[in-house]
């Protein structure tokens, strides 16, 4: 029996990875699952898989998650504290599935128990890359990525040298507007920025797929989870999501991962690393789809993109400072108080004014230092959605 944490377990990603347990439940021991508002998920969950504990991250709800687990023996907990403290129970894989960068404490202290941490939570890399790798090294803990993308790289280099890869491909479907004249996207609406054509995620993640912020923060993630240069990673637009990833070697091979677009598979091969196991995702009839299209993203039309390789070259804390920045425009935008186009400019002034302000942003990696650039990001936008209003 091995014994497994979800955090963000009522999440897209969360919910996934449960329906791959449910179909072996007597090879897994629940140890903790975690959820947000969605109360009767996360108790109607661990009563099902009998978990030890099961944490909302909010603590005015409970109350609430206690009278849901009432009876069962399950504890109830909430809050970022019951979050780390649940995280530090042992356990053998834990899935990081929490959206945004509240995921990295709880990442951390769960890479602390050197065990394995399947990661979805791409925020936390690109907030603390080099602070959750070193943390893995020293406490001899693996992880392994969970997005889609960084899940078929890292699938194309088994048995490889990351010394002898020339470069690495991510494709992109271009989301929901890939197709839009560039002049309407300024009155791109959340509904609109909500449906994504291939993928079915998260509401957070599908607009951000849409923006093209998702594969900004997928890029930071492949230089931080393998190491590559930012000029060895290229964004390939790819409107059907066959073909995840490709790495390019230095005699000129490509070797790719093609599969039908199910987070399934990337969480399962996360889960059974590092055997495969049979996985209940639809197999690709290459004869039925009949032609794989690529292009590259247009110039201009994806400042997302521009903003990622330059976060890369500034280094230091500037990737907490953007991920911060983008997730509270991304909160005006859901809110309706900020344009589509918008959020790429704001985040762009707020990094270049933390910068200005404090003339570098390359202070000691820590988990202090990076919330307080998470936290200066955050309010840098709320005060300029302010003097917009004012
Ligand atoms: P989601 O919104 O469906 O679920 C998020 C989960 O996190 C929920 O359980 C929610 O309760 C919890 N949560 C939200 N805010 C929290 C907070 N402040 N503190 C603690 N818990 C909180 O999101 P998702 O689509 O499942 O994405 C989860 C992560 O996986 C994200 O980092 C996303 O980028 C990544 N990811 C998702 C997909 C996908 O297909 N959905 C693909 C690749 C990567
Ligand atoms: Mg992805």
């Amino acid at each position: 029996m091995r014994r497994i944490s979800i955090f963000g377990a009522t999440g897209s990603i969360g919910q996934n990875t449960i329906d791959l347990v449910r179909r072996d439940p007597a090879a897994y021991e629940v140890v903790a699952l975690s959820g947000g508002h969605n109360i009767a998920q996360l108790a109607k969950d661990a009563r099902e898989f009998r978990a030890e504990t099961a944490i909302t991250a909010h603590e005015d709800r409970l109350e609430e998650l206690r009278a849901a687990l009432a009876g069962t023996g399950i504890e109830a907990a909430a809050g970022s504290q019951a979050l780390i403290e649940a995280a530090s129970r042992p356990a053998d894989w834990i899935m990081s599935a929490i959206v945004g960068a509240a995921g990295l404490a709880p990442g951390l202290a769960a890479l602390k128990q050197g065990s394995t941490l399947a990661l979805a939570n791409k925020e936390s890399l690109v907030c603390a890359g080099p602070l959750l790798m070193q943390t893995a090294a020293r406490y001899g803990a693996r992880i392994l990525p969970v997005d889609s993308e960084h899940s078929a790289v890292f699938q194309a280099l088994v048995g490889e040298r990351i010394e002898e890869v020339e470069r690495i491909i991510i494709t992109a479907s271009g989301g929901a507007f890939r197709d839009w004249p560039l002049e309407d996207l300024k009155s791109a609406t959340l509904a609109q920025a909500s449906s994504h054509p291939n993928w079915d995620m998260g509401q957070r993640i599908t607009v951000d797929s849409a923006s093209m912020f998702n594969k900004a923060l997928e890029v930071i993630e492949t230089k931080e989870f393998f190491g590559v240069t930012p000029e060895q990673i290229e964004v390939l637009v790819h409107p059907q999501s066959l073909v995840h990833a490709l790495v390019g070697f230095r005699d000129g091979a490509l070797m790719s991962h093609l599969g039908a677009p199910d987070m399934r598979h990337a969480i399962g091969y996360a889960l059974h690393w590092p055997d495969r196991k049979s996985l209940p995702v639809a197999r690709l009839d290459l004869a039925a789809v009949g032609q794989l299209e690529f292009r590259a993203p247009e110039q201009g039309r994806y400042p997302a993109l521009r903003l990622a390789y330059d976060v890369m070259a500034r280094g230091g804390l500037s990737g907490a400072v953007f991920n911060g920045a983008k997730e509270r425009a991304l909160d005006h935008f859901i809110a309706g108080r900020l344009g589509f186009l918008d959020m790429a400019d704001v985040t762009e002034d707020v990094l270049a004014q933390i910068e200005a302000d404090a003339g570098h942003i390359d202070d000691a990696m820590t988990l202090e230092n990076v919330s307080r650039m998470d936290d200066l990001a955050r309010r840098a936008v709320d005060r300029r959605m302010a003097e917009k209003a004012g």
